[in-house]
């Protein structure tokens, strides 16, 4: 089962201020930043304001109205970067074996260059 919410996670404290990020987009449901160590020349990731800790819980328990509203912020994303001609690649990493290192949900949004076939 998913972990339980920290909401002192790296994440929850861009969402309420405390910390900066380079904010790209953000509407009622999600937000929307610079990576702080990009692995592309375009890497931004993609957070829903809910505190849910993974694309599980997302997915489990959020309401049809944030899923759509999160969802629709990460295509919203993609689109005023200028990506979607070339493309881009959306990858979630979910708990331990998916190598999730921050437990708010993000969606990292890469591009910019030929990805080949995975980022490890
Ligand atoms: P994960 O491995 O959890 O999918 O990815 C976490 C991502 O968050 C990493 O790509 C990492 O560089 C990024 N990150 C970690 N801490 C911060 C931070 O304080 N600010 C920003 N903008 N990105 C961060």
């Amino acid at each position: 089962a998913t972990q339980p919410y920290d909401s002192g996670n790296i994440f929850a404290k861009i969402l309420r201020g405390e910390i900066s990020a380079k904010t790209v987009y953000e509407d009622d449901y999600a937000l929307a930043f610079h990576d702080i160590a990009p692995q592309a020349p375009h890497h931004v990731l993609v957070i829903p304001k809910g505190a849910y800790v993974s694309w599980d819980d997302l997915s489990a328990r959020a309401s049809d109205t944030e899923i759509a509203g999160f969802v629709r912020a990460v295509g919203h994303v993609a689109r005023e970067a200028g990506l979607v001609g070339e493309g881009y690649r959306l990858l979630a990493n979910v708990g331990q074996h998916g190598g999730q290192e921050v437990p708010h949900l993000h969606v990292h949004l890469f591009g910019g260059e030929p990805l080949g076939p995975m980022l490890s």
